[in-house]
């Protein structure tokens, strides 16, 4: 598989080769005795009852989720979930309290507003997302429906390392670049929402995490798709839901085991940002934009010190003519990202930063 470049994007991502691999394997007869893919089989079949089984206790193994939630795959992405969200968990008359720390929250944010009363309970976009707000600039109303929260900001590279206490109000969080990178205690969380294509999947899916109390707060009035209840009821088969997204999961989530679960994960990533931020620290030639506590282990944001536009597109192209692809920073941002997710191996981050010592030596 030497043909295979190091790919650093933040989404679509890189998956687990051994998973790719095994995909493959199964592509014209999964499991070798169904004499068909999974991608042409009934969703209601035998075989697909298992795969989606098999995916979910994954899932709930990997993340220790209690039966007082149920996992969900829907459709529709992170992005969708901006609007199912406060559709199904908003209570008149209790606003929703906005954690803002970036893109993603901002386009949530736009959703709630449509939707529901809301509140800015925190934001640091005065100093454009470079940090995430401190526990006493976080303003909760104890009277909230819920709290918005996004754990990971894939554009600004910025990561809660910890989660602020919200009481009974239930803590809603977007995972969507950081899910399974690390231990997490799900009883912490009201729901939990993640699009599969950074750390889990495909995209076209959307993992969604719910603790079961709260489906029942929606309206029956809201259309039947758009109810956490209805695909609750009926275990992500209300319609034909994404098949083989689902299948790639649990092939993931057996990754995810064969790595140590989650505790043998966040080691790794934290060994990979590690050195990618160490280079990054001792360089005069580059910098993180990012305050030191609130760093990313997921996407690395950096520039060339000055800010240098011309020199920053130059390594980006260097970069990708070396099999290091997908480094350029998100177009609000600029400068350069890499991520790091689960299935990016070590070798990925060491070549990284090779190049990075040769680009500064020959243009520093
Ligand atoms: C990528 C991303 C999204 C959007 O996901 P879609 O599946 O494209 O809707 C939302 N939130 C975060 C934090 C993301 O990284």
């Amino acid at each position: 598989m030497s043909d295979r470049i190091f790919n650093f994007s933040a989404g679509p991502a890189a998956l687990p080769l051994p998973v790719l691999e095994k995909a493959q394997a199964e592509l014209l007869n999964y499991n070798q005795t169904a004499g068909m893919s999974v991608m042409e089989m009934s969703h209601r079949c035998k075989e697909f009852d298992e795969i989606l089984d098999h995916a979910k206790k994954g899932i709930k193994k990997h993340l220790n989720i209690s039966d007082d939630y149920e996992v969900l795959f829907l459709q529709g992405g992170a992005s969708m979930q901006f609007a199912m969200i406060p559709m199904n968990l908003y209570i008149p008359g209790k606003p929703v309290d906005m954690i803002n720390t970036g893109a993603w929250t901002k386009k949530a944010f736009k959703e709630v507003k449509k939707l529901a009363e809301w509140n800015l309970a925190a934001s640091t976009e005065e100093v454009n997302f470079s940090r995430l707000p401190h526990k006493d600039e976080i303003k909760l109303d104890s009277n909230a429906s819920y709290v918005h929260l996004c754990s990971n900001n894939t554009i600004f590279g910025t990561q809660f390392k910890e989660f602020p206490n919200t009481g009974d109000v239930p803590l809603i969080c977007d995972m969507s670049s950081d899910i399974f990178s690390r231990k997490i205690d799900v009883s912490q969380f009201g729901l939990i929402f993640a699009g599969a294509q950074k750390n889990i999947g495909p995209s076209g899916l959307a993992v969604v995490i719910i603790r079961k109390d709260l489906a029942e707060r929606a309206d029956e009035s809201i259309p039947t798709m758009f109810q956490f209840r209805t695909h609750i009821q009926e275990g992500s088969r209300y319609n034909t839901p994404p098949t083989f997204g689902i299948y790639m999961v649990g092939l993931v989530m057996d990754w995810i085991e064969s790595q140590g679960g989650l505790e043998g994960l966040e080691k790794h990533n934290q060994k990979k940002a590690d050195i990618l931020y160490q280079a990054i620290n001792e360089s005069g030639f580059y910098y993180c934009p990012v305050d030191e506590q609130d760093r990313s282990l997921m996407n690395v944001v950096f520039r060339v010190q000055g800010d240098k536009e011309a020199l920053e597109k130059q390594m980006v192209q260097e970069a990708e003519s070396k099999g290091l692809s997908g480094l350029k920073g998100h177009r609000s941002v600029g400068g350069l990202r890499a991520s790091i997710y689960n299935a990016q191996p070590l070798e990925a981050v060491e070549a990284l930063v090779s190049f990075m010592k040769d680009f500064e030596k020959k243009n520093g």
